[in-house]
């Protein structure tokens, strides 16, 4: 059996996101989750105007984590935060129970270029109260010929200090030269890497731009091989076990809550507060399919 894999991204327009084309790689048909990471969306680098234009919107049982390369993003939610991001600094939000948020790019000169992440909360905490954390004084540092910037979790003596509820790790590596790290990992942990830019090959595999690298469980070290100005992103974490049900932007483990966190957004409940931002455009939910929805199944790389 294979342990590694690449895999490619799939091309999704969103209605809300006018201009911006998103390469998604997770989930994916043969990766569902790694770690708790169950959420992949990689844009840009695009023109920051008509980037992101995407209005309330609720979420539950999950935690979003936005990290930009390049651009500005304002954060805006159910709570009264009122949070703009830029490269460096991290936005994560815990949905928990339930909270709406909006999200818009700002109108200057620099491209928006970036990933948006989601980590499902484990059973034991996915009903707790929502709460927001912004990060801007999280850990950068060199090893061998990758510069790091740890945005979640701990890595090589460092810890990004930020609130998660699973083992888990996120990090932007950029490489400004030629050269090859071989990187620590965790053996207990799977791994994925996305190639942002430059000529990369990871293990000896070539990844290109857009697509991300998988490692299963029980590996020690990888070997990241760059030609030139590189980025990537190295997500990691404990295999998920539990089986969760993603649909729109909910993460639940049933049908009926799905439906019924459908409803609570419909019927505008106090589980979604209102809030006020640039547009002021709530995203009404899509239809339920005329089916039951079942959980996503397991990892499959053979
Ligand atoms: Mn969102």
């Amino acid at each position: 059996m294979s342990n590694e894999v690449t895999l490619e991204p799939r091309l999704v327009k969103l209605t809300t996101r006018s201009g911006v084309d998103i390469r998604r790689t997770l989930p994916h048909r043969q990766i569902r989750t790694i770690g708790a990471w169950c959420f992949l969306d990689h844009y840009g680098p695009t023109n920051q105007s008509e980037a992101m234009s995407v209005g309330a919107h609720p979420h539950t049982g999950l935690q979003t984590v936005s990290w930009l390369f390049s651009g500005e993003i304002e954060h805006r939610d159910s709570l009264g935060n009122n949070q703009k991001i830029h490269p460096g600094s991290l936005n994560l939000m815990t949905a928990g129970w339930g909270i709406a948020h909006s999200e818009l790019s700002l109108d200057h000169a620099i491209d928006l270029h970036g990933v948006q992440l989601w980590v499902a909360l484990p059973d034991s905490d996915r009903n707790i109260p929502a709460f927001f954390e912004h990060h801007s004084n999280l850990p950068f540092f060199t090893y061998e010929s990758l510069e790091i910037e740890l945005f979640v979790g701990e890595y090589l003596e460092h810890d990004a200090q930020v609130t998660i509820f699973s083992d888990l790790l996120g990090a932007e590596l950029n490489s400004l030269r030629d050269g090859i790290t071989w990187l620590p990992l965790d053996p207990e942990f799977e791994y994925g890497f996305l190639v942002d830019q430059g000529e990369v090959s990871i293990n000896g595999n070539s990844v290109s731009p857009g697509s991300l690298h998988y490692l299963s469980v029980g590996h020690e070290r990888v070997e990241i091989k760059t030609a030139g100005e590189s980025r990537l992103v190295m997500l990691g974490g404990r295999p998920f076990e539990e089986e969760i049900l993603m649909w729109w932007n909910f993460i639940g483990r049933t049908h009926e809550e799905i439906v019924e966190m459908r409803e609570a957004w419909q019927s505008q409940s106090a589980r979604f507060a209102p809030f006020e931002d640039r547009i002021n455009i709530r995203i009404p939910a899509p239809e339920m399919p005329n089916v039951r929805l079942t959980p996503r199944g397991r990892n499959r790389i053979l």
